[in-house]
């Protein structure tokens, strides 16, 4: 089922492919451990591996996007596009920044994970939505986006100290940039080293903080940004925009931006994946000779053929005009449903004829009905 080059996604994680969504957390969690880049620093197998594991994970942890998975196997080519599920068009990175915190939070206990609060860390990933038309949808089309995000401070370089002031030794940790503390446990009095909060365990602090991030080393700034909407989208595409979110924190990678798309309805065309179905009125003698009528497509205009004797309903289909495939591969189709309108505005001589019409296949029909006789009508019961 895998395409070339990629492995099964069961495989990567160790299990069964009736695996239990506890299994799958388990495997990935402790695979995961194992392969972070953290505890590999350099290795850059590992970093493939660990990139594989959260492919997977990310997949097989999500019900539908396993069952997908299941039954299509991999949509799309291998990377560099990266997963083909999720939208993640931009490629580059791996996902699940907040499930790192998480992650190394409960197996290393934050604080106490090597005495490094200072370790590189991936930037929180942000979410925005966009509504876009069909006709969007259907060319693809490039947006301009505001997004309000955290960065590393442009006037102090990050470091959170004025540029040029003076950097002196914490006072408060002796320049060791740890602290022992103190604590009563059912096991008895332990002593914890923790990272120093005073000068956030660098064992200096800055004599003047920053005038822009007051030391905080971080900024709040807008930034416009453009979005490259494929062809093809659909309501809960979400396209990623690789380290466009939060900037991370010492030295780790950004976060990214997903745009989670709302298509909203057309009054045109109805929208099935990647057919489009439009409904298109004939009048009797059309339907029963025969013709051609003006259909609507993204395209224009485009001529189609009514054979003689088309029923009320019949659907017609205009091949290549529905929606553009996602990933690449082509158009759906136009599906025309066939509406027969029925006159009910004809004229007198549109009435003879009808009528002859009707003695002609032999079929009764009412007597046109006097003035009289219509008053009538209306007052008996
Ligand atoms: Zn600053
Ligand atoms: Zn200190």
């Amino acid at each position: 089922m895998a395409s070339p080059g990629k492995k099964d996604y069961y495989e990567v994680l160790g299990v069964s492919k009736g695996a239990t969504a506890d299994e799958i957390k388990r495997a990935y969690r402790k695979l995961a451990r194992k392969y972070h880049p953290d505890a590999n620093p350099g290795n850059a197998d590992a970093e493939a591996r660990f990139k594989e594991i959260n492919e997977a994970n990310d997949v097989l942890s999500d019900t539908q996007k396993r069952a997908q998975y299941d039954q299509f196997g991999f949509v799309g080519d291998a990377p560099p596009q990266g997963s083909p599920y999720g939208g993640d068009f931009f490629g580059g990175g791996f996902e699940g920044g907040d499930l790192f915190g998480d992650l190394f939070g409960s197996f290393f206990g934050g604080a106490s994970r090597g005495g490094s609060p200072n370790g590189p860390r991936k930037g929180s990933d942000l979410e925005m939505s966009m509504r876009v038309t069909l006709e969007t949808a259907y060319r693809g089309a490039s947006r301009e986006v505001e997004v309000a995000r955290e960065e590393n401070c442009p006037h102090c370089d990050g470091s959170g100290a004025e540029p040029g002031s003076k950097i002196n030794v914490c006072s408060a940790c002796g320049g060791r940039g740890q602290v022992e503390r103190a604590a009563n446990t059912p096991f008895g009095r332990m002593v914890q080293v923790v990272p120093c909060a005073a000068c956030g365990g660098k064992g200096k602090t800055a004599e003047k903080p920053c005038a822009e991030c007051r030391g905080s080393k971080r900024v709040r700034r807008s930034r416009k940004l453009e979005v490259k909407i494929p062809k093809g989208v659909d309501t809960g595409t979400r396209l990623r925009m690789a380290g466009e979110g939060e900037a991370g924190r010492n030295g780790g990678p950004s976060g990214d931006l997903f745009i989670l798309l709302d298509v909203m309805t057309d009054s045109r065309f109805q929208r099935d994946g990647a057919d489009l179905h439009v409904r298109v009125e004939v009048e009797i003698p059309q339907a029963v000779l025969g013709a051609s009528v003006s259909v609507p497509t993204f395209e224009g205009t485009e001529k189609l053929d009514i054979p003689p004797g088309t029923q009320p309903g019949s659907v017609l289909r205009i091949k290549n005009r529905g929606m553009p495939r996602l990933r690449g591969n082509g158009n759906g189709d136009m599906h025309i449903h066939v509406k027969v309108r029925v006159p009910k505005d004809l004229s007198a001589r549109g009435k003879q004829l009808m009528s002859e019409l009707a003695s002609e296949m032999k079929v009764e029909v009412a007597e046109e009905k006097g003035f009289f006789d219509k008053i009538k009508d209306k007052f008996s019961v």
